[in-house]
């Protein structure tokens, strides 16, 4: 495993990757948590994750970046967006970023314009430098403002294969619309628009970290290990997407 600077936050504070496996292989998987700052479960069960895979064998053929905390200024400020206030989940290039926060809440500020932010730059620029072929944002949900359950969400007809794969893994539902509008979301930009594999993970907030890594901990191995007839799907969902 090693330990990457891929940039820094507002305020300044490093951004850190971990990188596990051979970077040239095809199956490349990027995990993401705490774009939230409000969620910081969703940083711990992925920080869990390196602590318990640091020294052990990666799989081969296989390559894993995971940033554990991309918004350190919201959790620090225990704030949902960054410093600057923006909802990073609501900042990134997709085909509907929205230059006015859904329902008038600037809880949702998309930013000036889309990917404004550093936090969110850091994501575009590996999406644009390397082509991973997975993206999983790990999320814990409100119940009282989100009124959803727990669940694996998908974006893109191709990524519905690894939610049911990773919904068998860790126990908790899947659903292709996540109940609300998010334009500008890390998901719809990765699976609508650039048509790659894009889930993203919500859980349970009234629980602890501990036992969210016991009870769902297996998403990270059935996430990197994907990858059946991954180009097979890429493929029909291009094609499908130009209406050939
Ligand atoms: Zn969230």
């Amino acid at each position: 495993m090693k330990e990457i600077i891929l940039g820094k936050s507002v305020k300044g504070v490093n951004i850190l990757g971990y990188a596990f496996g051979d970077i040239n292989c095809f199956n490349k998987t990027l995990i993401l948590g705490c774009i939230h700052g409000v969620e910081p479960q969703s940083k711990d069960i992925c920080d869990f994750y390196i602590q318990e895979s640091r020294d052990k064998e990666f799989p081969d053929d296989c390559y894993l970046l995971l940033i554990s905390c991309i918004n350190p200024d919201g959790l620090f400020a225990k704030t949902r967006g960054n410093a600057n206030g923006v909802d990073l989940n609501r900042n990134f290039p997709s085909s509907n970023w929205c230059s006015t926060p859904v329902s008038g809440n600037i809880m949702y500020h998309p930013g000036s314009n889309a990917g404004s932010e550093p936090e969110t730059k850091i994501i575009i620029d590996l999406l644009n430098k390397y082509n991973f072929k997975k993206v999983i944002a790990i999320h814990t949900n409100h119940f009282i403002q989100f009124p959803n359950p727990p669940m694996i969400n998908y974006d893109g007809e191709q990524s519905r294969e690894l939610a049911e794969k990773l919904s068998s893994a860790t126990g908790l539902m899947v659903h292709s619309d996540v109940g609300y509008p998010t334009p500008g979301s890390l998901g719809i930009w990765i699976g609508k628009d650039l048509k790659k594999i894009s889930i993203t993970v919500e859980l349970d907030d009234a629980k602890d970290s501990d036992e969210l890594y016991k009870k769902h901990g297996r998403l990270f191995e059935v996430a990197i290990l994907w990858s059946i007839n991954l180009i097979i799907r890429i493929l029909f969902s291009t094609l499908k997407a130009l209406h050939i």
